[in-house]
This record gives C-alpha cells, sequence and structure tokens, in this order.
C-alpha cells in the first residue's frame, strides 16, 4: 500500500472489481477490495475455454490473468467473505466492513482437499481456481459445528493443522475511503419457476453456468444422469431474458455468444453429437460474427422457436415439444441433454447496496447510471459502477467499462488530469 495515496473501495471481486482494482492500483491509488464470497473472480473464473482448433474469443482466460495480476499487486488489499455494513458521507467516506471468519488459513492449506471428501454437510466448498490462495472454504450456514458444535471431522483431519472453527466474525471499521466503485454483478437466471421445462426434476436437464462449470471441470459433455456423452443435444435460448411474463424484457447479450460457442465445444470435443439451438433471434457480438455464425450455421441445427414443455421419457432422455417453423405442426423431439441458456438478472444484493449508499436502480433493478454518457456515474458523487452491476456485459465489455470506473475515479481524485 502507498503511504498518504487517496483510497478506494471496491465492491465485488468478480472480473469488473479485479479490473478496476488493478487499473487504480496501476495509478497509486490504494484498494480495499471486498468480496462476500469466499473467493475471488466472480462467474467468469467458473467459465471453460470454449476454444475449438481455434481461440473463440471467449474471455474466459482473461478473468485468470486478471486475478493472477490483482493477487500480485500490493496496492490491492483484499477482504473475503466480507460485506459494507454501514456508511457515512463527510469530506470522505467512512465505511464499516463486517468480515465473516475465514475458516481455513491460506497461509497453511496444501489445497489437497480432504476436507471437501470428510465433510458430512457439503459445507466445504471447492473454489474454481487455483489462482485463489485457498481452493477450500468453509460455509458456516451449512457446517455443523455452527449448529450444535458436534462435528469437527474437517479440523481434525487436516493434515496442516488449517482449520479454525472457532474464529469470531469480525467488524472492521476502515478508517475512510475516498471513493468507491461498485461492482457486485449479477445473478444468474434461476430456471426453476419456468416449471414447463421441470428444471430440478429432469435430470439430464442443466443450464448454461452447469455446463460451463463441466466443461471447465471434465474438459466435455456428460450426461448427469449415467455421466455418458450425448448423442443429440439441444440449447433453448433466452431462459429468463426477453420474457414480458417475467418483466425481464432486456436481452442479456451474452447467452447467444456463450451457447454458440458452448455448442462448438461439444461438437470439437465429441464430433458424434448433434447440436441443436432453439433461438427467438441470434444476438449479434464482435465484428467477425458473420463469418463465426455461417461456421455455426454448418455445424449447428438452428431451429427458430421456443420449445414448449419438456418431459423426461426413457433413460432419463427428454422429450421436447415445439412448433415446425416451416409448416408449423406440432413436433416431438426426444434428446439426451438440454442446456437452458439461462440470462444475466440484477444482483441479489443490489437493493441492500443501493439503500447503504443511497444509490438509484433502473426499472429492470440494475444500478441506474446519472448521465446517459457517462457509463460508470452514479446519483452520488464520489460513487461509479462498474460491469455488469450496471446492466448485462460480457467478460471483455466489463472488463472495458471497469477500466473506465477507474479512470473516472481517479479523475475525480485528481490523480489523473
Ligand atoms: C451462464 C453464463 C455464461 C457466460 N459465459 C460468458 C462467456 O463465455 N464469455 C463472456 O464474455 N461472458 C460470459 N458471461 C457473462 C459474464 O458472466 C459476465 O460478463 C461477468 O461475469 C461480469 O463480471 P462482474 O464482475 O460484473 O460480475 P460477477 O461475475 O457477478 O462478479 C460480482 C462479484 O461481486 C460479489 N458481490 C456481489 N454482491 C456483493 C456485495 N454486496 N459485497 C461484496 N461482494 C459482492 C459476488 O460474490 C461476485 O464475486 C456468461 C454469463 C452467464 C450467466
Amino acid at each position: 500500500m502507498s503511504k498518504g495515496a487517496k483510497q478506494v473501495l471496491v465492491i465485488g471481486g468478480g472480473i469488473a472489481g479485479l479490473s478496476s482494482a488493478w487499473e487504480l492500483a496501476r495509478l497509486k491509488v490504494n484498494v480495499l477490495l471486498v468480496e462476500k464470497s469466499g473467493f475471488l473472480g466472480g462467474h467468469a473464473i467458473q467459465f471453460c475455454c470454449k476454444a475449438t482448433d481455434k481461440c473463440q474469443k471467449c474471455g474466459a482466460c482473461a478473468t485468470q490473468k486478471r486475478l493472477k495480476e490483482v493477487l500480485q499487486e500490493p496496492g490491492v488489499r483484499v477482504h473475503l467473505k466480507s460485506e459494507l455494513k454501514e456508511v457515512i458521507k463527510d469530506a470522505r467516506f467512512r465505511v464499516t466492513i463486517n468480515r465473516r471468519p475465514i475458516l481455513i488459513d491460506p497461509q497453511k492449506c496444501t489445497n489437497c482437499g480432504i476436507c471437501l471428501e470428510k465433510c458430512p454437510a457439503g459445507a466445504v466448498k471447492r473454489g474454481h481456481s487455483g489462482r485463489n490462495t485457498c481452493l477450500y472454504e468453509i460455509d458456516e450456514n451449512e457446517c455443523l459445528y455452527f449448529k450444535d458444535r458436534d462435528c469437527t471431522i474437517c479440523r481434525d483431519e487436516c493434515p496442516e493443522g488449517a482449520i479454525n472453527l472457532d474464529q469470531q466474525e469480525l467488524s472492521e471499521a476502515v478508517q475512510e475511503v475516498d471513493a468507491i466503485i461498485v461492482a457486485s454483478g449479477f445473478t444468474p437466471y434461476n430456471p426453476i419457476e419456468k416449471t414447463r421445462f421441470g428444471y430440478g426434476i429432469n435430470k439430464n436437464l442443466i443450464t448454461g453456468l452447469e455446463l460451463e462449470r463441466m466443461l471447465r471441470q471434465k474438459g466435455r459433455v456428460l450426461r448427469p444422469s449415467d455421466h455418458q456423452v450425448p448423442q443429440k443435444v439441444a440449447f433453448i435460448q433466452c431462459v429468463g431474458s426477453r420474457d414480458p411474463q417475467l418483466k425481464h424484457v432486456f436481452c442479456s447479450q451474452v447467452c447467444c455468444p456463450y451457447a454458440l460457442r458452448m455448442a462448438r465445444v461439444i461438437r470439437h470435443r465429441s464430433p458424434e453429437t448433434k447440436v441443436s439451438v432453439f433461438y427467438m433471434d441470434i444476438q449479434t457480438f464482435g465484428n467477425d460474427f458473420p463469418r463465426f455464425y455461417r461456421e455455426c450455421e454448418s455445424d449447428l441445427r438452428m431451429i427458430r422457436c421456443m420449445p414448449g414443455h419438456i418431459f423426461q421419457g426413457d433413460n432419463d432422455r427428454l422429450i421436447l415439444r415445439y412448433v415446425d417453423e416451416k409448416d408449423g405442426g406440432p413436433v416431438k423431439e426426444v434428446f439426451d441433454l438440454v442446456v437452458l441458456s439461462i440470462g444475466i438478472m440484477p444482483g441479489e444484493t443490489n437493493k441492500r447496496v443501493a439503500e447503504l449508499l443511497g444509490l438509484r436502480l433502473d426499472e429492470n433493478g440494475f444500478f441506474a447510471v446519472s448521465n446517459g454518457f457517462k457509463r460508470t456515474s452514479t446519483n452520488q458523487e464520489g460513487i461509479f459502477l462498474a460491469g455488469t452491476s450496471q446492466g448485462p456485459k460480457s467478460i471483455l465489455d466489463s472488463m472495458a467499462h471497469a477500466g473506465h470506473a477507474a479512470r473516472e475515479v481517479a479523475r475525480y481524485l485528481g490523480v489523473l488530469k
């Protein structure tokens, strides 16, 4: 940390928060990075590389790289499992941060995974990147020791003695910060409320986020029910987005790109698998989209129709009902695996953070910009927005937006002209 330098609070350690923190540190501004979960990287750290025989520019690797850069940056102080508790605005901001206990000591932990293996309650969580100083964390809401103190298996089994279950919650009154960046991200749409699809009931129905994690961890697509490579896969687009019934009329902007890229990865790694994509219309992205889309059309079956109900058939296969786009007749088709391309919804902490900071939310529940020409400014002086807290964005757009927010903050602080 540079002594006497300005200090900025960044809320959220996803790709946007990491990018703002890194850019500010390079401008010699000290950063206090507050992340509510036990890991940095947000959603994007969970994604797979979508390269086929060539890079498909999905941006997933950029998150790994930025995380490494931030962890090596002495100007950034990270508080995991922490949230803003109180803010008092004076000449500067006086902020109080609530820090939940970090139960696994990152200095002692060797990432052996014994705690995860032995925990009877599923309270030990594995992160998605070894770049996080500790790959495991204990969720005290699920941990039996925090319920009735009668389980200490993880602590007893840890060969390094890295687990301390008796740590107390801390409230840290951080002296003062000069500005705040809200980079608290988004919540993925939960398709359970779309009962016609039967998510949670149909075993081989997964979300785009689950497919991202599966491809990242296992390298290929497998049916959850029997771990076999599926022969027929369907993607259903716009699940939770552009849906007047749900009052989510906005486009999430990332689902067409991520679904088409993952569909091509599936075909590349398992050429015997046939992939169909059900869509309303395709959201374009990037300058070379027309070429990319032509390749998709020759490799994938594109069906312009949104399926109705999904039923489970024999051998856990899924029966989709839809209307034939040519003759309008009803079709029943069977797939081995169906992927719901879930969209980007406002962050679950938006209301609380908005109340604490006196910020306005827009009609969809994302943080509102105060001025259409300044994409990072808010209705409060000294408070700025970065990434998907402000609305749907890709990884690369979130990074660009976060960089812009950092430069706006630096101008506000007089560090940059
Ligand atoms: C299924 C799916 C697949 C996608 N695939 C791609 C892809 O391949 N390529 C691409 O470019 N984009 C993709 N995206 C979009 C991508 O996820 C976003 O662009 C990116 O994650 C945005 O980063 P963020 O930092 O704004 O938000 P997030 O990733 O949501 O990070 C926000 C962070 O803030 C933390 N946080 C939240 N509230 C608080 C609080 N009150 N206090 C402290 N911390 C808080 C969260 O725990 C989280 O770590 C995909 C999206 C989805 C849903």
